[in-house]
Order: C-alpha cells, then structure tokens, then sequence
C-alpha cells in the first residue's frame, strides 16, 4: 500500500496503472475509519483492481468550527487500518493540496432542491462544500467507480447530480453501500467515538426508534410515524430531534401518504450537543 500527499503524483501514477488496463474504485473518506468505512473497501477490492482511498478532513463543508474542531483524527491508525483491506493507495492531502488557492474555495454548486432539504436546511454551506472537495478528488483520481454509504443518503443522490450536472463526461459509477451498524443498531459514524457512555447509551435509541417505524408504518398513518419518532427519541435523556423526515427516495421531498412514493425512506438528525449530532435513516 502506498500513501500519497500530492495530488500531482498521485493523478500521474493512477494514469500509468489506467494505461494498464487497471481499473481504479475510489472510497473518500474524512478518516477516523471504522467498519462502515472498511465495508465500502472491501466492495470497492472486489469490483475494482486498484483501490484508492482518501482521507481528508474537508473543511469547507463544516458548517460549525466546534464540529470541525472536534472531529476524530487518527491517520496513523487508519493506515495502518487499511494496510489489512484491499486498499492499494491511501492519498492523505494537505488542505493546500485540496484547495490551493482562495478561488479554488469559491466553487458555487446548483443541485435545485436536493441540497435545501434536511441536512443541506440545517447545515447551510455543507452540501456545496461536499460538492467542492469530491469534485476535486474525483478530478484528481479519476476513478471508473466510487463508493459512498447509505449513511449520508443525501449525499449520495447529490454526488449522483454533481456528476451529471458538473462531470457529465468523467463516466464515473456511484455505488451506494448499505448501513453498517453496531451490535445496537446505532449506525457506525466516526463522531459516535465523541459520545460519553451516556450519550452511547441513549443513541442506541435512533436506530430502534427507526426500526419500529418501519415494522409498524403499514398499519399507521405519515404523521403517526413521524410522532412515534420523535417522541421516542426524545423521551431519552441526551437526545432532541432535529428533524424527522419520511420521504420519496429519489427527491428527497416529504410524503404525506404512503402512496405518493414507491421509494419510502425515513431520515433522523438527533443532536446530542451543540455541537454534536448523528444522522441515520431507513427504507420502509
Ligand atoms: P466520512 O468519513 O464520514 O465522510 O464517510 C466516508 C464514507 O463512508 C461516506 O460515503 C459515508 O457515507 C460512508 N459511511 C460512513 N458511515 C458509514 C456506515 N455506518 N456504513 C456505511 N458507510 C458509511
């Protein structure tokens, strides 16, 4: 496995093995990895011969400095990490690398309504700063696939449309990966290593809360759901909704029936602090 700082060499020596008839998968990463991460790894190795990963804690799509701040770093496990995976390069980029000058941060992205909802609603800026660090990586490593989880199901379909609004040519494949999940459910995010014991405790509740929903949504209506929810997260010490969410799965735009879409998904953001909040969702 080697690791790479610069851009640069790495977009030459990714060139060379495409010359080669080698296929490259790529998995970004902000690092701190965790098994969700490895799992996307792991497809990518099975999919692809030459697997790229990034780690590369973007700054311009924290919305709050605390959060940014905060965020788990641990490179040095994470390389070592990977060198069990089927990981053949780790590029880890200076933020200069990323953005080297001011313009370069200035990128303004229209995905219509997709980024106004939900995560893109209550962390203004995050999505277009998404939008900026993938399209620079993609343009970097130029890879035939890369793998995103479900985890982030808005930034999924939002890569889909950075890619036929703004890189209708790169001929890159999305694949979205499934949520994996601890042996409670809570969904793996590297922010779940920032919750105290407590706070643990009582995240494991999201998940189930969300569980519950999807055993019981057929005999209930939207808005009984969307209170079964709400209450039952809240009721926990630690935990306060910030929205609960059941949409259509392609546009992200909320249901009232059930019938108004064949693509049910149910989304929670639950802050645990101010600066401290987790994400999770379900496909009915
Ligand atoms: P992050 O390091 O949080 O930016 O995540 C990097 C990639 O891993 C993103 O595509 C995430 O959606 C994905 N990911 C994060 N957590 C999980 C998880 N629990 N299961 C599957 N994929 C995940």
């Amino acid at each position: 496995m080697t690791v790479y700082n610069k851009a640069e060499k790495l977009t030459k020596d990714l060139a060379e093995l495409k010359r080669k008839g080698l296929t490259i998968g790529f998995v970004p990463t902000m690092g701190a990895l965790h098994e969700g991460h490895l799992s996307l790894v792991k497809k990518a190795g099975n999919e692809c011969d030459v697997v790229v990963v990034s780690i590369f804690v973007n700054p311009t799509q924290f919305n709050n400095p605390t959060d940014l701040e905060k965020y788990p770093r641990t490179v040095e496990k994470d390389i070592e990490l990977l060198e069990e995976t089927a990981a053949s390069v780790v590029f880890v980029p200076e933020v200069s690398e990323i953005y080297p000058n001011e313009d370069s941060k200035k990128m303004q992205f229209d995905f219509g309504q997709l980024d106004k909802l939900m995560e893109g609603k209550h962390r203004p800026g995050h999505f277009n700063g998404v939008a900026m660090v993938v399209k620079r990586l993609f343009e970097i490593v130029q890879p035939a696939k890369a793998y995103f989880g479900q985890k982030d199901i808005q930034q999924v379909l939002i890569i889909n449309e950075l890619i036929n609004k703004y890189l209708p040519d790169s001929g890159i494949e999305i694949i979205k990966c499934p949520i994996v999940r601890e042996s409670d459910g809570l969904a793996m995010s590297s922010r779940n290593a920032l919750l105290n014991k407590q706070q643990r405790a009582s995240a494991a509740t999201i998940s189930k809360a969300l569980f519950e929903a999807k055993e019981k949504y057929k005999n209930s209506t939207v808005k009984e759901i969307s209170e079964f929810v709400k209450e039952r997260i809240n009721s926990e010490t630690n935990l306060s909704v910030e929205y609960f969410e059941i949409v259509d799965g392609k546009s992200l735009q909320s249901i009232k029936d059930w019938s108004e879409t064949n693509e049910i998904l149910a989304c929670v953001a639950v802050n645990v602090t101010e600066s401290l909040r987790l994400i999770d969702n379900i496909y009915f």
